[in-house]
């Protein structure tokens, strides 16, 4: 299936396979994908196995042979930079601009010596804008809360702007000084041994994110999307994100959009059937929300720093970042991770929960359109959770449950997907 592309990345041979177009945010068609994958440093090799042993069953189960993912590996962290001299090399990159999507373990932040987060940096080469993270639960989770259920949201984080910019600068270095000169002339005083940190936010950055959170409300049949920020106190910035997003619902979604003022204002609080409501919330008020009424709220467009802790507080709720998924996405190339690090303790034991790749899997089947697949990933997780099948981790917080390996865990999954 699919041609063949006579090419090399980082020494390696192409898989026969089709090349998806990414176009807005979509993948086109295809039956047998070329889906680079980079495997990922500390525990991401016991993690990418099972991992893809569970995506490629869940293929195989939905369609019979007739799809399937050509998988080719690309090299970024801890191997890169052991068989290539490079921590993320310039074949990697080009090898994901061709492919478009991609899916990869957890990798090392080199501590020190001015590199970069790699996490960071393919944010940044294929701006990817946006963070997405679906949090709901699977009955059986260990939860810190009473009815983890509730809370079914898809996030939809900025993942360019803001505070991530990078633009700070120490106390009393030379830019600091001057930028608390040129305050100072706007009639802003700051003490003299601040360091500075800037957070910009544009309207374009704010309003291409809060265009994919309505698209895919409206694509999935989700009722809202909540604008979360901290505009009562930073008006230009948060409050500017908020007035945007609503200036956005109106000029592109006015036919399929309800804003909370006209809800109320115009049709006595009745929503009309069909369309989403737009809404917004302080982020302050927002974390309160999602622990009392966790069934009020959908979708969740954010700002990048309010979306990063949004994104963790709510993987905790549901049972922890151990089966959180997450996938960054732009408009031409879609990279799918795991949420949590690389737990180095823990690296080849064999031990640690592959469940948020495996869910980013299942992301990416929904990115390809392929949903029986994505269905058949999280009934089948579900199923083995409820059988009290897991690793440690979920373990260690639940009663008379078995505690099976990364791999057996994996093959438990399998095995509910063929019964
Ligand atoms: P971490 O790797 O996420 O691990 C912290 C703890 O979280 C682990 O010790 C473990 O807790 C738990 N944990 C993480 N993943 C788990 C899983 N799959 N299943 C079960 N439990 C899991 O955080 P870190 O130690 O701060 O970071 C280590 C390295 O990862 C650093 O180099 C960091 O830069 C990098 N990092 C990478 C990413 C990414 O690639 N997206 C994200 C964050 C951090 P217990 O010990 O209690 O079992």
């Amino acid at each position: 299936m699919g041609q063949v592309i006579d090419k090399t990345y980082n020494g390696l041979k192409v898989p026969q396979g089709e090349k998806l177009v990414i176009a807005n945010g979509k993948a086109s068609a295809s039956t047998r994908p070329i889906i680079p994958f980079i495997e990922g440093d500390g525990t991401g090799a016991d993690i990418w196995r099972a991992s893809r042993r569970v995506i490629d069953a869940a293929v195989e189960k939905c369609y019979g042979g007739k799809r399937s993912i050509a998988w080719f590996e690309v090299f970024a962290g801890e191997k890169a930079k052991n068989e290539f001299g490079e921590w993320l090399p310039a074949d990697t990159i080009e090898a994901i601009r061709e492919f478009g999507c991609a899916i990869k373990g957890p990798l090392t932040t080199p501590v020190g010596g001015g590199i970069r987060s790699l996490n960071v940096t393919l944010r940044q080469i294929f701006d990817l804008y946006c963070c997405v993270r679906p949090v709901r639960y699977f009955a059986g989770v260990p939860s810190p809360v009473v009815a983890p259920q509730k809370l079914d949201v898809v996030i939809y984080r900025e993942n360019t702007e803001d505070v991530y910019a990078g633009i700070e600068f120490p106390a009393e270095s030379k830019e600091s000084c001057k930028l608390i000169e040129l305050l100072k002339s706007f009639g802003k005083e700051v003490r003299p041994d601040s360091g500075i940190g800037i957070k910009p936010i544009s309207r374009f950055g704010s309003q291409r994110l809060v265009r994919r959170a309505i698209e895919y409300a409206m694509a999935n049949g989700r009722k809202s999307v909540t604008l979360v920020h901290k505009g009562n106190i930073q008006k230009f910035t948060e409050g500017a994100f908020r007035d945007w997003g609503y200036q956005l619902a109106q000029a592109e979604f006015n036919d399929s959009t309800v804003s909370e003022e006209k809800l109320w204002g115009e049709l006595s609080g009745k929503m009309p059937e069909g369309k989403v409501l737009i809404n917004d919330r302080i982020a302050d008020s927002m974390f309160q929300q999602v622990l009392t009424r966790p069934d009020e709220y959908s979708v969740l467009a954010t700002t990048n720093l309010n979306g990063d802790y949004l994104s963790d507080a709510c993987a905790a709720q549901v049972g922890g970042l151990g089966i959180a998924p997450g996938a960054n996405i732009g408009d031409t190339c879609a990279i799918f991770e795991a949420t949590h690090g690389t737990a180095p303790k823990y690296a080849n034991l064999d031990v640690i929960n592959p469940g948020s790749v495996i869910l980013s899997g299942a992301m990416m089947m929904e990115f390809l359109g392929w949903m029986e697949a994505k269905d058949v990933i999280h009934a089948a997780l579900g199923a083995t959770i409820q059988q009290k099948v897991v690793t440690y981790d979920l373990e260690r917080l639940m009663t008379g449950a078995k505690k099976v390996k990364t791999s057996e865990f994996a093959t438990a999954i399998i095995d509910n997907m063929k019964s």
